[in-house]
């Protein structure tokens, strides 16, 4: 579904970054994954001095992020923002809106991801576009990225940031509370007229249209709709399953979308495009004990209640690159990074930097809610 959004106005990472010198140099850090996360960390990091590589598929954005507007100008990023609402509005009944009192905007993904390959590219970061398959240690402790083609890139750490399907290139805690999923179905649209006041971004309306049986499969997965009014007749509608222990069947969720549109008078006389949206919240959190590092959703970092991530990453992309290239200094100055044993230790200061305990516990409850049968409506 998302390959078929128009994407061709975003730049291709190998057009623009130099290739990685396989086989002349050690790396001091290979970022995995160019999403918003590894794209952000990559930039950080090399600013920093690191001789950054970055590896993933050459791969456009294809998400619609939505961020509270304050939250992307204090990161600078307010010039990719493509569409403000002075306020954001929740209805959770039939009486009584309740107003958030906060700008809300929609991302431009092209104008995002120019931006963070503008950051990569002035900071000097270098890319392979590969898929990783997996990480290896050599005697001398070096890390080994093993790409699809038989080529390998050696570095002194690497940072998984290749999104929340990174089972195989880390660990996560055992025993920890199941992943639950939040889906989504999205469709931009052309309408008559819109059922909202356009000024206003609708963060959730749980008004109950259908009126399904509480024994219907629709009555199963509690919805709501999120809408961003983008004129007063060009509009984006999502039909969001915040949490369930199964994802919600997209088919389901176009179904419940449409006859609420149809109950709500929505005509719509043309789609520009629709979007799927299948994000893992809650699960377990890395094993923080481990040598490679992570960042982004791979880190465990999408918040288990709302499925967001993206600013999070944005905005502790500085500070863990400043962690990372503390230990690599300090690894070099003890030539640590010579001996494994090290090594592992060393990486844990990364990566408490990313989750420190009070936040491990924070996070692990809320996890252990969502997997509770009262927060997925069984
Ligand atoms: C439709 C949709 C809408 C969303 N909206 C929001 C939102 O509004 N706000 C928000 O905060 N979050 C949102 N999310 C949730 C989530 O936070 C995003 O998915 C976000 O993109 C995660 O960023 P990331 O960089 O960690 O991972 P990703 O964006 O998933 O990027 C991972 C990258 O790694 C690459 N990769 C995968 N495997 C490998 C491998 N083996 N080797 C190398 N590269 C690999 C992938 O190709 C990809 O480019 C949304 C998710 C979806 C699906």
């Amino acid at each position: 579904m998302q390959q078929n959004k128009s994407m061709d106005s975003q730049s291709s990472l190998s057009e623009k970054l130099p290739r990685i010198p396989i086989g002349e140099c050690i790396l001091d850090l290979v970022v995995i994954g160019c999403g918003p996360a590894g794209l952000a960390l990559a930039a950080e990091s090399a600013k920093l001095g690191l001789n950054v590589g970055l590896i993933g598929p050459d791969l456009p954005f294809t998400n619609n992020y939505g961020v509270w507007e304050d939250e992307f100008i204090g990161l600078g990023l307010e010039g990719c923002i493509e569409h403000v609402w002075r306020d954001t509005i929740v209805y959770l009944d039939e009486n009584d809106p309740i107003l958030i009192g906060r700008a809300y905007g929609r991302v431009s993904r092209d104008l995002l991801h120019e931006e963070l390959l503008r950051r990569c590219v002035e900071s000097g970061v270098s890319y392979l576009s590969s898929k990783v398959e997996r990480i290896t240690e050599a005697t001398n402790g070096n890390s080994l990225i093993e790409c699809e083609g038989d080529i390998i890139v050696p570095c002194r750490l690497a940072t998984v940031a290749s999104g929340a399907a990174s089972g195989k290139l880390l660990q996560y805690e055992l025993g920890g509370p199941r992943v639950c999923v939040q889906t989504a179905y999205g469709v931009e649209v052309e309408v008559e007229s819109i059922p909202y006041d356009p000024s206003l971004m609708v963060f959730m309306d749980y008004r109950d249209y259908a009126k399904h049986s509480a024994e219907s499969v629709e009555a199963q997965y509690p919805t709501f709709l999120y809408v961003m009014p983008m004129s007063p007749t060009k509009v984006f509608f999502e039909e969001t399953c915040l949490a369930s222990r199964e994802a919600m069947p997209f088919n389901l969720l176009k179904t419940k979308l449409m006859s609420r549109l149809k109950t709500m008078g929505v005509k719509i006389t043309k789609v520009y495009e629709e979007e799927w949206s299948y994000i893992p919240v809650g699960g377990s959190l890395p094993n923080t004990e481990q040598k490679n590092l992570a960042f982004g959703a791979a880190a465990s970092m999408v918040h288990p209640a709302t499925g967001y991530s993206v600013v999070r990453s944005l905005s502790e992309a500085p500070n863990y690159a400043a962690a990372i290239a503390k230990i690599l200094q300090q690894g070099r100055s003890k030539q640590m990074l010579d001996l494994g044993r090290y090594t592992t230790n060393i990486s844990k200061q990364a990566w408490e930097t990313l989750w420190p305990l009070e936040r491990k516990r924070q996070t692990s409850i809320l996890s252990l809610w969502l997997s509770t049968d009262r927060a997925t409506g069984y």
